[in-house]
């Protein structure tokens, strides 16, 4: 499904600007904040505002097209992925990496729910693999 046609589903304008915010998150992995989208996307949009963006984003969160994570105090971070995922967030890279669980982890999370489980945010602070191997390899 194009993005013009994800935005039309939620009964959302598909303006040009809505459509490249759009095209954009979901083509990186980076979980990136409304000042990254920004900072990618105004030489091809020079006409882009700040706000057009802030805008922008609050509108695609309220309908559930994306979702907004609050894994940092400073910066909301955009997510086009919405299916249920966990975040870490590295303190020494500062990038936000994927958590997908394994169905039996799901389970042993609905075991401690003791019921269902629709969607969870589970936002992780720690190190990452590759800086945590950085740091072994340097003693
Ligand atoms: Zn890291
Ligand atoms: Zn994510």
């Amino acid at each position: 499904m194009s993005n013009k046609t994800l935005l039309i589903e939620h009964n959302i304008k598909p303006t040009i600007q809505r459509i490249l915010i759009l095209d954009y998150l979901s083509s990186v992995i980076s979980h990136p904040t409304a000042d990254e989208i920004y900072t990618a996307l105004v030489p091809k949009i020079p006409i882009l505002s700040r706000m057009t963006i802030y805008n922008t984003l609050n509108l695609l969160v309220e309908k559930g097209v994306i979702h907004s994570l609050n894994i940092e105090e400073k910066n909301t971070r955009y997510d086009f992925d919405i299916s249920p995922h966990a975040h870490l967030l590295c303190t020494k890279c500062h990038k936000v990496y994927d958590i997908f669980l394994k169905n039996e982890q799901i389970d042993f999370l609905k075991n401690l729910v003791e019921g269902e489980i629709f969607d969870f945010q589970i936002n992780i602070k720690g190190i990452c693999k590759k800086c945590n191997n950085l740091g072994k390899t340097s003693h």
